[in-house]
């Protein structure tokens, strides 16, 4: 009996899952690992991520760098970034022969741009490390065996599995079986709220421009210390890109709060101060009298955004630069560099969109992902109180809590 292998079960077939399952079975080949998956088709995220091409990590190899890229997570990931990082994710999969390549801004794909090589890939190492995956059978408790030893599983169905050790992996979001799954068994849960998100913005400084972009803005959540900086892309219904997705996700709890209306502060131009951007255009106006001010556009902004502003700081776009007050300059500085928009709600994101809250991390060892609160019971992935910003960083979370709960579940031992 001492000597008889652990039985493993995994709730949930999504990134976390699959990683744990094939870490557990490839480390203790004579323990049975299953997976049980309430969809018929498993890893249905990894499908659509990064619009169908998965983008499957992201280029920073330094853990003290990487966590920053985690708004709820990041301190608890340092330890486990040491021991799977990017780079391990990147040879796991190139060693079973994925081709990589990196974009410019760090993002990680699959050199076939299609998610169904890393799903093939997943599948396929699951299979050869004899991993036994249950399809369209949902987890829908987990309790604590009758001697005080283990878990009993009770699927979707009717019937049930013993277990040694169980995995909650079954990702976040509201009404998550495995958050309250977790619930039951002690675990205390943050709220799950929506993360990546852009934001519902009617003005008429931006009214009818879709696709307009600026490479370089800074956004903050008036009267609060969050903010965020990067490229911001004018919608239909608002504003979205890089910079507004970061303030989304820094922001998830505090704007989840106030109910997704909130005044948002925008400089169009960055960090740059104000007093710097007024002495630019104080220079255009000595370099340039004889042109207009709609006809020469220092801010390095599109032009019809530029339109926009002028009209906004009440300054007629036919003005000569030489015919420009000192105090019609300081009205377009303020808008170039602290616009007030009134935010009214908040869309999906189609392209990446993650949940902030979860099982609380105090209770979870992250040596192991096994937690504190009900021995056995290991936790990864979307399940936790993890999230991170757009650029591959929710899936590396995934693959490192997943691949150290499979280690440390294969690690247990009868006692
Ligand atoms: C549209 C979109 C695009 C994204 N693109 C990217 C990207 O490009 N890069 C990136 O890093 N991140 C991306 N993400 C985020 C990333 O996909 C997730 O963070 C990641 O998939 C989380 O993995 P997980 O295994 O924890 O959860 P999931 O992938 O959600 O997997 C959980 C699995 O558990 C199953 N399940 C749920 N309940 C039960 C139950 N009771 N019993 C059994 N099974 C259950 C679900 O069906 C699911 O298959 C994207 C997310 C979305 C929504």
């Amino acid at each position: 009996m001492a000597n008889e292998p652990l039985k493993h079960v995994v709730a949930g077939g999504g990134a976390a899952g699959f990683f744990a399952a094939i870490a557990c079975a490839e480390a203790d080949p004579s323990a049975p690992v299953s997976i049980y998956e309430a969809q018929l088709r498993p890893l249905a995220k990894v499908r659509i991520s990064g619009g169908g091409r998965c983008n499957v990590t992201n280029a920073c190899t330094e853990p003290a760098r990487l966590v920053a890229y985690y708004p709820r997570g990041g301190r608890e990931l340092l330890g486990p970034f040491h021991r799977w990082q990017p780079r391990d994710t990147m040879a796991w999969f190139e060693d079973r022969g994925i081709e990589l390549k990196t974009e410019p801004d760090g993002r990680v794909f699959p050199a076939s741009d299609d998610s169904g090589t890393v799903i093939d890939c997943l599948r396929g190492a699951a299979a050869k490390a004899g991993v036994r995956l249950h399809l369209g059978c949902g987890v829908e408790d987990v309790t604590r065996g009758e001697s005080g030893r283990g878990y009993r599983v009770r699927l979707a169905g009717g019937g049930s599995a013993e277990a040694d050790t169980v995995l909650l992996a079954t990702g976040g979001g509201q009404g998550s079986a495995g958050l309250a799954i977790a619930g039951r068994l002690g675990h205390a849960i943050e709220p799950p709220v929506p993360s990546l998100f852009t934001f519902h913005v009617a003005d008429p400084r931006i009214k009818d421009l879709p696709g307009v972009a600026v490479p370089a803005a800074a956004l903050r959540i008036s009267g609060s210390a969050t903010m965020a900086a990067g490229p911001v892309l004018v919608t239909h219904g608002g504003l979205s890109g890089p910079g507004v997705l970061r303030l989304s996700a820094w922001g998830a709890r505090e704007l989840a709060l106030k109910h997704y209306r909130f005044t948002l502060e925008l400089s169009w131009v960055g960090d740059r101060p104000a007093a710097t951007v007024r002495s630019e255009l104080g220079a255009a106006r000595s370099a340039h009298p004889a042109r207009r001010l709609v006809t020469w556009n220092p801010a390095g902004i599109p032009s019809r955004l530029w339109e926009r502003l002028l009209a906004a700081a009440a300054v007629p776009a036919e003005t000569l630069w030489a015919a420009a007050s000192n105090a019609a300059l300081d009205a377009i500085v303020s808008q170039l560099t602290a616009g007030r928009f009134e935010v009214s709600g908040k869309s999906t994101n189609k392209e990446e969109f993650v949940t902030c809250g979860g099982v609380r991390l105090s209770e979870v060892d992250f040596k192991t992902m096994q937690s504190r609160v009900s021995p056995g019971l290991f936790l990864a992935g979307e399940v936790l109180d993890i999230d991170g910003l757009t650029g591959g960083f929710n899936l590396q979370a995934a693959w490192t809590t997943g691949r150290l709960a499979g280690l440390g579940m294969a690690a247990l031992r009868r006692d």
